[in-house]
Parts: C-alpha cells; sequence; structure tokens
C-alpha cells in the first residue's frame, strides 16, 4: 500500500491541533473528578470515563479490564515530642506515611543518620536500638548513589524501629514515596515502618535529635485487598491485523493527588491518540497496518498492579506486542524523542523518528527501570518505551509536580500535549506500517532479564 505521507502528516498535526479535547480531559480527570487512588470511586469514575472516550471515538470493544488489588489507607499519621516524660504541647510535625506503611504506635529517641550511608551509621549503631532514624531521602551527593530501600534497611539491621525521610523539596511540600524495591517485582512490606516529614520539619527534628529527645510515632493505616481496573480498547490493523503495537498511561494516582502531571497528562495524550487515528481511518481511509491497543492502567502508584495484571492476563502465552509504549509525566516539559529499556529496536525507532524530520532521538536505557508501567512488560520480554521528555531536569519551573496535593491540572501545558498527539500519532502510524519481516527479531529472553536485574540490584538507574 503506498500512503501520501506528507498529507497524512498535515492532517495528523492539524487534527491534534485544532480537533483537541486535552483540556476536557485535564478538566474531567482532574477537577471534575479528581484524586483517583486505585479501587476508589475516583478510579471508577475515571475509568468509566475513559471506556466512553474511546467507544465515542470508534474503537473496537472498549473494555473495563478488573484485577484483584493489593490496597492500603492510613488516617493522620503523628509525631509528638516527649518532654520530661510528658507529650509536649508544640506545633504538628508535618508527616506523611510512605505507601504502605504499617499500622505504627512506638516511641523512641530521634537519631539522626544524615543520608543513612555506612560511614555515618557505624558510628551511632549503638543508638539506634529501639530508635527512630531520621535519614534524607535523597542520596548522598557525590558517592555511588544507594537506593532508599537498602539505605531503611541497614537502619533496620542497626536495631532502628521505625525511620523518618526528610524531603528533598522546600516550602513544605511533601509526597508519597515508596519504601520498597520496585525491582524485585512488587514487594509492598516496609523494611521498617517509614514516614516522611518535610524539609523544614526534618530540620526540627534533627535539632531535638541532638538535644537527645525522644518521640511518640503513630500512624494509623490499614492494607486489604480490593479491585483495581485497567482499560482497554482496540484498533484493528488493515493488513496484519495480529500483529500489534501497545501505547498506555496510567490513570491512577496516589491519594489527595489530582495528578495532573502524573498522569492526566499521559492518559490524556493516549485518548487522543486513539481520536487522531480513529478519524483518520473515518475520514481519510488511512489505517495502521497492524493493531494498535491503547491502555490505560490503574495501580501503577501501588507497585505497578495494574500493568503486572494486565500483562499476567494477556500476554502469558502467544506472540508479543511488537513494542509497548508507555507515557507517563509528560507535562515535565516537550518531547525529545523515544526511550528503549532493550537496544534492538533502535535503528528501526531511529530510522523511522528520522522520517518525520523533527530532530527526534532515539537513546536507549542503561539499567532496567521500575519507576513506571513500561516495567511488567520489560520483564516479560516486550520490547517497550518511554518518550523522551524533561523529566525533572527542567524545562518547566514547576516540572517537579507529582505525588502531592499541588498536582493540579495548571501545571499541564496543554499546547505541548497537542504536540505529544501529533508527532507520535505519525510515529505509531509509520511504526504500524512496517512488515513484520522488517522488524528485527525479538531476542530478550525472560531469563536473561531477570538475571539482568540481579545484577543491577543495589544501584540507581540513571535516567536522564
Ligand atoms: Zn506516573
Amino acid at each position: 500500500m503506498s500512503l501520501d505521507w506528507p498529507a497524512i502528516d498535515r492532517w495528523l498535526m492539524g487534527e491534534a491541533w485544532v480537533g483537541s479535547q486535552i483540556e476536557r480531559h485535564l478538566a474531567m480527570l482532574c477537577q471534575q473528578i479528581g484524586p483517583r487512588w486505585s479501587s476508589s470511586a475516583g478510579e471508577r469514575q475515571a475509568v468509566a470515563y475513559i471506556r466512553d472516550r474511546m467507544a465515542a471515538a470508534g474503537l473496537t470493544d472498549a473494555r473495563l479490564d478488573d484485577f484483584p488489588l493489593d490496597t492500603w489507607e492510613h488516617g493522620q499519621a503523628t509525631a509528638a515530642v516527649i518532654a520530661n516524660g510528658q507529650m509536649a504541647n508544640d506545633r504538628p510535625i508535618d508527616l506523611l506515611p510512605l505507601l504502605y506503611c504499617p499500622p505504627v504506635d512506638l516511641r523512641g529517641p530521634l537519631v539522626d543518620v544524615g543520608f543513612g550511608m555506612p560511614h555515618e551509621v557505624a558510628p551511632v549503631k549503638e543508638q539506634l536500638s529501639d530508635a527512630i532514624a531520621i535519614v534524607n531521602l535523597s542520596p548522598e551527593p557525590f558517592s555511588a548513589p544507594k537506593p532508599l530501600a537498602d539505605r531503611l534497611w541497614s537502619l533496620r539491621d542497626a536495631g532502628a524501629v521505625a525511620a523518618v525521610v526528610v524531603e528533598r523539596k522546600s516550602g513544605g511540600r511533601m509526597e508519597y514515596h515508596s519504601a520498597t524495591e520496585w525491582r524485585t517485582s512488587g514487594e509492598l512490606e516496609h523494611p521498617l515502618p517509614t514516614v516522611a516529614t518535610s524539609r523544614e520539619d526534618g530540620a526540627r527534628l534533627r535539632a531535638l535529635a541532638a538535644a537527645g529527645r525522644s518521640v511518640a510515632l503513630t500512624v494509623p493505616s490499614r492494607a486489604y485487598r480490593a479491585t483495581g481496573t485497567n482499560t482497554v480498547a482496540d484498533l484493528p490493523g488493515a493488513q496484519w491485523p495480529d500483529e500489534w503495537l501497545v501505547i498506555g498511561a496510567h490513570h491512577d494516582t496516589v491519594p489527595d493527588s489530582p495528578g495532573g502531571n502524573d498522569n492526566a497528562s499521559g492518559t490524556s495524550v493516549v485518548l487522543e491518540l486513539a481520536r487522531v487515528l480513529s478519524l483518520l481511518r473515518q475520514e481519510q481511509g488511512v489505517a495502521p497496518g497492524c493493531s494498535i491497543r491503547f491502555l490505560t492502567f490503574g495501580a501503577e502508584e501501588q507497585a505497578l498492579q495494574g500493568s503486572y495484571a494486565y500483562v499476567a492476563r494477556h500476554h502469558s502465552s502467544g506472540p508479543l506486542p511488537r513494542l509497548a509504549l508507555n507515557l507517563d509525566e509528560l507535562a515535565a516539559g516537550p518531547i525529545k524523542g523515544i526511550v528503549l529499556q532493550f537496544p534492538h529496536l533502535r535503528p528501526l525507532i531511529q530510522g523511522t523518528l528520522d522520517t518525520l524530520g523533527e530532530g527526534l532521538q532515539c537513546h536507549v536505557l542503561a539499567h532496567l527501570d521500575a519507576s513506571s508501567d513500561w516495567f511488567p512488560f520489560a520483564r516479560r520480554g516486550i520490547p517497550s518505551a518511554l518518550p523522551w521528555r524533561w523529566r525533572f531536569v527542567g524545562r518547566h519551573p514547576d516540572a517537579d509536580f507529582h505525588h502531592e496535593p499541588g498536582d493540579t491540572a495548571d501545571k499541564v501545558r496543554p499546547r505541548e500535549l497537542r504536540e505529544y498527539v501529533g508527532l507520535l500519532a505519525r510515529l505509531l502510524l509509520r511504526l504500524s506500517h512496517v512488515p513484520p519481516a522488517d522488524w528485527p527479531a525479538n531476542t530478550l529472553c525472560v531469563d536473561d532479564i531477570k538475571a539482568r536485574l540481579k545484577d543491577e540490584l543495589g544501584t540507581v538507574p540513571r535516567t536522564m
């Protein structure tokens, strides 16, 4: 089939721009629905909306895909300073439990361990028995960074009974963090009960530790079984309907966050890609060559349980998708290219990007990355990718909002998302027309990937 790519490109960029529903999706997801913790009423409203938009766009079999979920809830954590055996009547200390923190009700002396590196823990080892350790969230500057989970394990081994991690962001901002290593496939149990405090109250707690004070720490929380939901919708290929490209984004958020950047941005772009590619078929008669599946995941913020469930249900056997592209936090800056988890598709993807004439680059990540939903795909040996964007490093002054109440819809730049939609639609359509025989063989072996993961534990992935 010969396709008029300049005409198709003009149509896709134009429709992504003038027909855009990005603002409508952001208003619905972030403002009307709000926080979308997987298993909550907010998630159920969001997935119903996403399924309805996919069906309205003319996709095939737009549906909800439920999965059993190990979830968790918490109340207000407190740390009361004990003065002369009594609780002191101070301003409350900012505290937020790390995800899946078990219930806590204990007292202990505060011990400052800096960044929690071996040279800092060893000199205070005697004091750490039954103590509450104060540790920086950030890794120590200059030395090889150790993951937070590893630093927490070393505190537990030294006898600490709880840890308070000090935020890296300032101005009282606190976000939900994980105390566990997600590369070991979704371990939820904390090394020791861990809560976060603001950078400012971290300084207060450190002054109390220096004065030899103790605190009474409480965390009301509960872990339980519930149901999370993914959404699935298909655009069948005209030439190779049994070959697949997959594009997904998580729709869920942490508690209390409207999830603008993380991840109404990615979810809106998935909805828009489905709409423009479906409309191209209806109005211009140009269908994808292979089939394209559009997914949104629940429970990304809960150790990737939604994407694990999707991969286990749909890809335990049979042919694997040619590529899975995952969109997460697209509000941090404009698209610069594509990042692959494995190298074998690099020439094909770079060559295809070159035909767009937009200067987009393809790179390959040096480590496997468990920080988003591409990880369960990668573990299964499915070639997976992210857009390369300006995460954390700052194209925009508010590029670091996620996992917190301030991650509102105004952090998202609809103009940039329209560009993501136009460029990714052009890329996906081109990739769908690469004949199956022209895709490099997928030589990824699950056992090799497991061995590589084992080697990489204890290191911090380089993500920029
Ligand atoms: Zn995210």
